[in-house]
């Protein structure tokens, strides 16, 4: 929970991270814009595109449908934007059984109290789907052990700053730069 607000914060502050914008089928929450939030269409929509073979990754969350459209990433990354996708774990599986490069980061709530506050306190949704919610979180939490890093959201801009860490340093990590150390070492010679 907070995912959102986090990822939000992330790309404000960081010029070269675009966040993905996810189709799903459920219903706009209120002040959620068509396009921005994400693209909201209808089961039809969904499968037709689903069928076109449109979509990075997808899966149904609460109910409802959710994806990523694979253009979208491929388009951003020819821009050499870093890509942030926001997505569960079913769409995290998918993307690290293909080939798709990508570093895997949980956002875990502090707490176990914590997490059912926030689903309680998000009031939009019915007791039963804030329940299935918090269900859903907790079994979420099974996958922790696939990811790469897990960074506890107990503060907005501290979860923001820690993935900020992370992101800067996958970039240092050597097998990423070896025709840039390459080149360098190479330059020597010339001395
Ligand atoms: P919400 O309906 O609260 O915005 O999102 C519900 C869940 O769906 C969250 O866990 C969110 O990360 C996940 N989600 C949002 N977009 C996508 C997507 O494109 N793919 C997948 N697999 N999950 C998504």
């Amino acid at each position: 929970m907070g995912k959102g607000t986090v990822c939000r914060v992330l790309c404000q502050e960081n010029r070269r991270l675009v966040r993905t914008t996810s189709l799903t089928t459920r219903s706009p929450r209120k002040g959620e814009r068509d396009g921005v939030d994400y693209h909201f269409v209808d089961e039809k929509k969904f499968h037709e595109l689903k069928e076109q073979g449109a979509f990075l990754e997808w899966a149904k969350v609460h109910g409802n449908f959710y994806a990523t459209l694979a253009q979208e990433v491929e388009e951003l990354r020819q821009k050499d934007y870093d890509v942030l996708l926001e997505i569960d774990v079913q769409g995290a599986a998918q993307i690290r059984n293909s080939s798709v490069e990508g570093v895997y980061i949980f956002l875990l709530p502090p707490s176990m109290e914590e997490l059912w506050r926030r689903i309680m306190g998000r009031g939009s949704d019915t007791p039963e789907a804030m329940k299935e919610r918090f269900n859903n979180a907790y079994h979420e939490l099974s996958e922790v052990w696939k990811y790469d890093y897990v960074v506890i959201n107990d503060d907005i801009s501290r979860a923001a700053r820690t993935i900020e860490g992370i992101i800067m340093a996958e970039k240092c990590r050597v097998e990423k730069n070896k025709q840039f150390l390459t080149d360098f070492i190479e330059k020597g010679d010339k001395y």
